[in-house]
Formats: C-alpha cells, sequence, structure tokens
C-alpha cells in the first residue's frame, strides 16, 4: 500500500530517500528550513550532484508523488511515516550535536499536541546518532503526547554518496530498530519494493541498529587506515602498497572493497561519525582502541603526504600548486571535511599559491576558500604555471591523462598522486618525478 510520508530535512539522505519513496509509488513531502533549496526544487532543480537523482526527482513530482515543502505542521498532519533525516555534525568535542534531532522531535510532538491528531505516527529516525538516541527522541515526545499516538524507530541510512540513488533502491540490507510489531510490519511493508532480490531486512532493537550504524562506518574507516598505516611502513622497507592489496583483497576473509591507499578518509560521514563513537565509547568508559587508532593513523596520514611535498622543495613560499580533485571522492559535489581541504589548508599556511580543479566541487570550493586560491574549470589549464600537479581526489577522468599536455605546462615534470592512479614504470619512462603512496618514488636522476 501507498503511505504517506513525511521526510524532514531534505539533504543528501533525505532528499534521495524521499525521492526513492515517492519512485515506489508512495505519496512524500520533503521539509526544508532551508527556503532557497525547496524552492530551487520545487521548480525540478536538483541541489547537490548526485548521478541519476534529478531524473527521478523530476519523474516524480510530474506524477504528483514527490512534494517539497517548509511547511513541518501541514506535513506533520498529512504523514503516516515521518523521517529525520537531519543533520548530526560533530561538537568541539567529537560527540554528535544532536540538537537538530531533538528540536524537531519536540516540534513534532507540539504539532501533534496542538492540532490533537489522533492517527499514530511512526517517527523514524534516518540520521547517523549515538546509541541512546532513540529513546531520547521518545522521552521527548512523551513530554506531549501519549505513547499511544506513536512509535520511535531507529532506521540508519547505509546509502553512499555518488551511488546514493543506486544504493538506496537497492539496499544490501535495510536496518530497522524497533520493539513494536505494529511498527515492524509498517517498515517491512514500506522497504519490500526495495529488497525485491532477497537482501535482507533486519529487525533489531533500536540501540543495536544505532550502533551497527557507527560500526559499519568505523570498520569501513579502519579498512582504510589500516592500509594507509601500512603504507607508510612500505616506503620505508621498499615494498608496494598496491601489490600488497592484491594480495590482502583476493582473500574472500578479507575482500577486495576499501583497502586503496591513499591521502585518507574524509566526507561528512567517516570523520564525525568515527569521532562520535569514541566519544560514546569514553563516555561509557569501554573505549574503543581500534577505532581511536583509525582517527589518528588517518589524520597523520594527510599529514605524511603534505611533507612529502615540504621535503621536496623545502620552502614552499610563492610556489604554485594544481590540485585535481577537491571533493572528498569521486561523483559528487560534497566537500565536507575533503582531505583537499586539509591539504589546501596547510600549502596556504606555507605560502603556497594554489589553482585547484574538481568537475563538480568548484563551487562548493568557491564558498569555502572565496579568492585565496584559483579555480579552473578545465583540468589542463589549471597547470599553467604551477610547480608540481597534486591529485587528491580520483575522478575518473584524471586516470589516463594525456601525460605530454601535463609535462608542457607544469614548471617541473613532477607529480604528487595522492591516490596512485598510474603506474611507477610509465612515470618514470615518461620522465616525471612522481611520488605516491605506499611505493617507491620515481627520481630522475
Ligand atoms: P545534509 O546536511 O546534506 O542535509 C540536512 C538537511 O537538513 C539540510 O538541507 C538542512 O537545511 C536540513 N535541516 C536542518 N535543520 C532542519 C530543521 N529543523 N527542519 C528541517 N530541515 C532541517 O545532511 P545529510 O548528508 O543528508 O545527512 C543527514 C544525516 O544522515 C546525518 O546524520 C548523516 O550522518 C546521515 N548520513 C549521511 C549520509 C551521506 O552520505 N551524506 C549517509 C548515511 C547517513
Amino acid at each position: 500500500m501507498a503511505y504517506k510520508i513525511g521526510v524532514i530535512g531534505t539533504g543528501y539522505v533525505g532528499l534521495v530517500s524521499g525521492t526513492c519513496f515517492a519512485a515506489t509509488g508512495n505519496i512524500v513531502t520533503c521539509v526544508d528550513i532551508d527556503e532557497e533549496k525547496i524552492n530551487k526544487l520545487r521548480q525540478g532543480i536538483c541541489p547537490i550532484f548526485e548521478p541519476g537523482l534529478d531524473r527521478l526527482l523530476v519523474h516524480n513530482v510530474e506524477e504528483e508523488r514527490l512534494f517539497f515543502s517548509t511547511d513541518l505542521a501541514k506535513t506533520v498532519d498529512q504523514s503516516q511515516i515521518i523521517f529525520l533525516c537531519l543533520p548530526t555534525p560533530p561538537n568541539e568535542d567529537g560527540s554528535a550535536d544532536l540538537h537538530h534531532v531533538l528540536n524537531v522531535a519536540e516540534q513534532i510532538a507540539k504539532i501533534i499536541r496542538e492540532k490533537n491528531i489522533q492517527d499514530k505516527k511512526i517517527i523514524v529516525n534516518k540520521s547517523t546518532v549515538p546509541v541512546g538516541t532513540a529513546e531520547k527522541v521518545r522521552n521527548i515526545l512523551l513530554q506531549y503526547i501519549p505513547e499511544t499516538l506513536f512509535e520511535v524507530v531507529s532506521n540508519p541510512e547505509f546509502l553512499r554518496e555518488g551511488l546514493a540513488v543506486e544504493d538506496a533502491m537497492k539496499p544490501e540490507r535495510v536496518v530497522v530498530g524497533t520493539r513494536s510489531k505494529w511498527a515492524e510490519e509498517i517498515m517491512t511493508e514500506l522497504y519490500k519494493p526495495f529488497v525485491r532480490t532477497g537482501n535482507p531486512i533486519i529487525i533489531m532493537d533500536e540501540k543495536s541498529a544505532e550502533v551497527t550504524k557507527y560500526a559499519a562506518n568505523a570498520f569501513l574507516a579502519t579498512k582504510i587506515s589500516f592500509m594507509n598505516d601500512l603504507s607508510a611502513y612500505c616506503e620505508k622497507v621498499g615494498a608496494d602498497i598496491d601489490k600488497i592489496r592484491y594480495g590482502l583483497g583476493t582473500d574472500s576473509r578479507i575482500g577486495k572493497m576499501f583497502l586503496f591507499a591513499g591521502i585518507g578518509y574524509g566526507g561528512s560521514c567517516f570523520p564525525k561519525d568515527v569521532r562520535a563513537l569514541i566519544y560514546s565509547a569514553e563516555e561509557h568508559k569501554q573505549p574503543l582502541r581500534i577505532v581511536k587508532a583509525t582517527m589518528e593513523v588517518n589524520e597523520a596520514q594527510i599529514k605524511r603526504f603534505f611533507d612529502k611535498i615540504k621535503n621536496r622543495f623545502g620552502n614552499l613560499q610563492n610556489l604554485r600548486f594544481a590540485i585535481w580533485g577537491l571533493a572528498f571522492k569521486p561523483n559528487t559535489d560534497d566537500v565536507r571535511e575533503a582531505p583537499a581541504f586539509k591539504l589546501i589548508d596547510m600549502l596556504l599556511a606555507d605560502g603556497a599559491h594554489i589553482n585547484a580543479h574538481d568537475p563538480e566541487a568548484l563551487e562548493n570550493t568557491r564558498r569555502h576558500y572565496g579568492d585565496k586560491i584559483n579555480y579552473f574549470t578545465k583540468m589542463y589549464e589549471t597547470l599553467n604555471n604551477c610547480d608540481a600537479l597534486i591529485i587528491v581526489t580520483e575522478w575518473n577522468q584524471f586516470r589516463t591523462p594525456d601525460f605530454e599536455t601535463i609535462a608542457s605546462k607544469l614548471k617541473n615534470k613532477i607529480i604528487f598522486d595522492g591516490r596512485n592512479l598510474y603506474a611507477i614504470d610509465q612515470m618514470r619512462d615518461l620522465g616525471f618525478e612522481y611520488y605516491s603512496i605506499g611505493r617507491k618514488e620515481v627520481r630522475q636522476e
């Protein structure tokens, strides 16, 4: 059956989830406090770059299944299921800032009370939150309305930016944290069209669902940090991290994914979720030592990459560097906690100048750096007058570039590759000086 759904928070998660729920026949209203965003969406303009989303969005708006609004009260009134897809940014101390989630929960409770709404609703938390948040939301609701009028469900989201529509339409698993049979049945019915190939809807208690999300992100981040830690060791002993990755990843117990050494993880999730999990563990006097090491290795890795540049040039004052890739990963325009920004900050602090290019994230970068750096829409133009090229994000178009053009435009034939995109032998043969991660340096004597 088609449900009436309200999605509160129309960002990467809310907009994708809302659109996909509409795509399976539900009537969905996405709410946001950002009026400009809602106005754009009403005109069919997608405010984020996410492959496949714009077309699906416009189609569902045209079919009158997907609506956008700033009116929380009206949306709460008409929705049977209300998804909270709100930001949970890090506080200074690393803990998750829950004020968006808890404030909206309180607003919803007040609306239900003031409008005297009697239909029982499911309040679903899709934001990534520390253990115990579902209980906090429930307690806030109970201050205003009786428990007969709602259930709180924890339904963490696992979509990946860049593949978000695909992930939302065909999730490998759906985790639903609830102890209510009524809510379980509705959530199962809602997600049925998304798991037709047999992927599981895993029902558990709310706390376990909350921890599952943090555990998944922390584990993936740990795989990355493990390889990055090993990459430093490889550089010392003369081994090649990419060969080791093949050797490791072909073991099915280990798996091939998330084994690429690089300049560390970034983005809107891993850094904050790892920190929030560490915080929660310490708060409960049960430190998670491996997760802590994961964070420490990640912070050291970008510095290690910067040191390669610093060691090569000594003084960076007035040198100019071309940076390819600003988004925290390919196929997104998201620059939150992007490793590129950390590197740019270090380069600027040392007096260097920056020419920056990214296929999708230039606007978001400009919003952050203003006129402190130069922006280029064309990848090769970025290289003019630069002392070296630095590759930060592995967009596909950087994988097989025209090396002759690179060589002709750069002042020096030097590449710092934070993603190991090129073969060592090829770089040597082409006459480049080449520095990558966990592999031998190529110097032209
Ligand atoms: P986002 O910043 O892209 O979007 C959040 C939206 O909520 C914004 O549009 C903001 O204007 C809106 N908002 C803030 N306060 C509001 C309010 N009071 N009422 C209505 N709207 C409000 O965030 P996101 O990336 O979509 O992440 C949302 C949550 O999902 C976070 O907890 C995040 O950790 C989690 N998550 C994110 C991803 C991802 O890939 N981005 C994946 C899985 C889980």
